[in-house]
């Protein structure tokens, strides 16, 4: 039986302390290459941890300190990325989600205002990920349109086993809702998703429900989809927690980037489903997934949806929505 309510180093967690960051703030997303298609996305880091917690989340195997840090040299981020977007040809795509939530900290740091400030002048756009609804400090963004407010889901029984301090399914839609009211584009990220039984048609009523918030479709800039894959290394450290059941109960595979994850026809399954459901309710929104073989595009009937590649797909998605191409 999985304990549910149990967060490792939980005092830890709530623990917010400033930095002077040294290295780089801008990093491509580390997705792997061959064989499976990364998306080029460009992540951004002003901060790292999160003050929430998920059972399946990366950083806590990641990172020694469990607390929260924010940078003090927010100055020196923006230098990088001037001098880094004067040389930079055709539209970028940012994320400052990577190693932490974009927005749970958002009401200290005021992040989301100033990186949309300083990515303005750019041929870009900047996503904030998040599984909370901290989104007050939108509405000082001057640009909004230029902007994507990218929600984490899963379905209610997954965000009730696995997740802790996140907001609820229905508020992060609702969240989105708002969002979209104020201007931004939104996004909606099913990664991990998680197999088991009534999964898929719990997944499809989620995918459903979006469109019951979102009545704006085109307002959505892209949804994307991921089968839950790890380092083995987080096995290993809920293992010592006693905390891997059930997330590691089900048998994986070593995957060519050294991560555990489903074998294939489930994840194709998985991916199939949400497309035809997708479909069903709109058939315009630019689906992919993150991280897959060729083989997964072909079988789950993605493959389509990308004749030139999943980072033209992408790119031709988001100028569309803020140069009108
Ligand atoms: S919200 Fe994101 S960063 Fe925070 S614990 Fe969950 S997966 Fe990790």
């Amino acid at each position: 039986m999985m304990k549910t309510c149990e967060i490792p180093n939980a005092e830890q967690r709530q623990r917010i302390s400033n930095k002077t960051f040294q290295g780089e703030f801008w990093k491509p997303c580390p997705g792997t290459n061959a064989p499976y298609y990364c998306c080029g996305y460009q992540i951004i880091t002003p901060g790292t941890g999160c003050g929430m917690y998920c059972r399946y989340c990366v950083l806590q195997a990641y990172f020694e300190n469990h607390g929260q840090t924010i940078c003090d040299n927010f100055g020196d981020l923006e230098r990088e990325i001037h001098e880094k977007m004067a040389s930079r040809k055709g539209i970028v795509r940012f994320g400052t989600g990577e190693f932490g939530d974009s927005l749970y900290l958002d009401h200290c740091t005021e992040f989301s205002v100033k990186i949309a400030a300083l990515l303005q002048p750019y041929n870009a756009v900047i996503e904030y990920k998040t599984k909370s609804t901290n989104i007050g400090n939108l509405s000082k963004i001057k640009d909004p349109g230029r902007v994507i407010i990218g929600f984490s889901l899963n379905t209610p029984a997954m965000i009730a086993l696995m997740e802790r301090g996140t907001a609820s399914l229905d508020e992060r839609l609702d969240a989105a809702r708002k969002s979209v009211e104020m201007g931004f584009y939104v996004a909606f990220h099913f990664d991990p998703m998680f197999w088991y039984e009534q999964g898929l048609d719990e997944y499809r009523m989620v995918v459903r429900k979006i469109f019951d918030y979102v009545r704006e479709p085109e307002k959505i800039a892209y949804v994307s989809m991921g089968g839950f894959r790890t380092m083995p290394s987080l096995k290993s450290f809920l293992k010592e927690n006693g905390l891997h059941v059930p997330l590691f109960s089900g048998e994986m595979i070593n995957g060519a980037d050294g991560k555990l994850r489903y074998f294939r026809p489930i994840r194709t399954e998985m991916y199939r489903a949400m497309r035809e459901e997708f479909d069903a309710m709109h058939n315009g929104i630019t689906l992919y997934m993150c991280m897959e073989s060729p083989e997964v595009w072909d079988d789950s009937g993605m493959r389509s949806r990308i004749p030139d590649g999943l980072v033209a797909y992408l790119d031709k998605r988001v100028d569309a929505m803020i140069n009108g191409k």
